[in-house]
């Protein structure tokens, strides 16, 4: 464990969880449902001054949908004069020719966009709303605001195939960037795996169409290809390390080295109404559990790419090996190895992909989940 670790570079303020969207993959704790209250202005900025004394340089506002909150503008002033790289995490419901004008009036530098797919008809499916074009009028006022676009689409099974046309639709608006961000399976994607899991060939061919995008268009828009990691040999290098360069503060101002670690068992994560940024950081045994090697067991301990990957993801050893200290069991060096496969199997099975429902994330079935969660 480094006794004086590096300052938080990132900062992600989960404002809310409140979200008009339902989307099946979604990131956000099965239980979100169980949190109330959320930290108020006052807090956020005293999270994010704190943050800032440290040396946190970029700050994300995601959610839910943080549009959701009324302050976001003072939120983003505020960054902005405390001198944060401010970026706006949004599905774009709720934005607005006002909005949009007092973020920029308020500095706001960044904005990701998100997107369900190419096509009006799965776009709505999967938000469970419609919104297809609301985010194409929002695409374009966010270019008629001098923003550069980061737009996301979400991959897995349903809209793989039309990744090409994704990548039509980011340049035809005018996207700086896309990222195509293959499903992580935490939250509600882990309830939904068998049904969103696409087949190594569909990533394969949809790989090949990204690639020859790219020599067609050049620098035009970048495109981000974000491979699922269960179809590799070895993790990512998750968070860049536990506790090692990123902070996220939920809704409820639980302080998590990884968005997805709320609900890591046994470890009793701080919060930022109890503590002060810099005991949370430096200090609370949360954030030193998993930083550095020390806590390693075999295969990770003697093995020369632990300063790479870092053991990989502890909320996917949680969720697949039962242990949030084992190795990643995407690992092929694992010896957990065997319940990836087990799970990519079982998914891409014909009888998996056609008849059990998706799972939609919504507040009356988060509150099935209290009590009952895994992450
Ligand atoms: S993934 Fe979908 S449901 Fe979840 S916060 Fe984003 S827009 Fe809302
Ligand atoms: S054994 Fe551990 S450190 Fe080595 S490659 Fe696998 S996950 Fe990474």
């Amino acid at each position: 464990m480094s006794a004086t670790p590096n300052p938080p570079f990132w900062l992600l303020a989960e404002l809310t969880y409140r979200c008009p969207l339902h989307c099946p993959f979604c990131y956000n704790p099965l239980d979100y449902a169980k949190v109330e209250r959320e930290l108020d202005t006052a807090s956020w900025v005293d999270v994010m001054r704190q943050a800032r004394a440290m040396g946190a340089v970029q700050i994300g506002f995601s959610g839910g949908e943080p549009l959701a909150r009324e302050d976001l503008e003072e939120l983003v002033a505020e960054a902005h004069r405390l001198g944060f790289y401010t970026n706006l995490l949004t599905s774009g419901v709720g934005m607005t020719e006002r909005r949009i004008r007092a973020l920029k009036d308020a500095g706001l530098d960044h904005i990701q966009l998100s997107f369900q797919d190419s096509t009006r008809e799965l776009n709505d499916f999967l938000g469970s709303a419609k919104t297809f074009e609301l985010k194409r009028r929002i695409a374009a006022m966010i270019k008629a605001h001098d923003y550069p676009m980061v737009m996301n689409c979400v991959l897995h099974r349903h809209n793989l195939p039309h990744v090409g046309r994704i990548i039509d639709m980011a340049l035809e608006l005018e996207a700086e960037y896309l990222e195509l961000a293959n499903t992580q399976y935490y939250g509600w994607a882990w309830q939904n795996r068998d049904q969103l899991m696409p087949t190594r060939e569909q990533l394969r061919q949809a790989e090949a169409v990204v690639q020859d995008y790219r020599e067609k268009i050049g620098d035009r828009c970048r495109l981000l290809f974000v491979v699922p990691d269960y179809y590799e040999d070895r993790p990512k290098a998750c968070m860049n390390g536990w506790g090692a360069v990123f902070l996220a503060v939920a809704p409820d101002g639980l302080a998590m080295p990884c968005h997805n670690a709320r609900n890591l068992p046994g470890l009793e994560l701080p919060n930022v109404r109890d503590a002060a940024i810099d005991w949370i950081w430096n200090a609370s045994p949360a954030f030193q559990r998993y930083r550095g090697d020390s806590w390693m067991a075999e295969p990770c301990r003697s093995c020369p790419e632990k300063g790479r990957d870092f053991g990989g993801c502890r909320c996917q050893a949680y969720l697949i090996a039962g242990d949030a200290a084992a190795t990643d069991p995407v690992c092929a060096k694992s010896p957990q190895r065997g319940k990836v496969d087990e799970i990519i199997f079982h998914a891409t099975q014909p009888a998996a992909a056609a008849p059990q429902p998706l799972v939609f994330r919504a507040d009356a079935a988060s509150r099935g989940f209290i009590g009952k969660a895994s992450l």
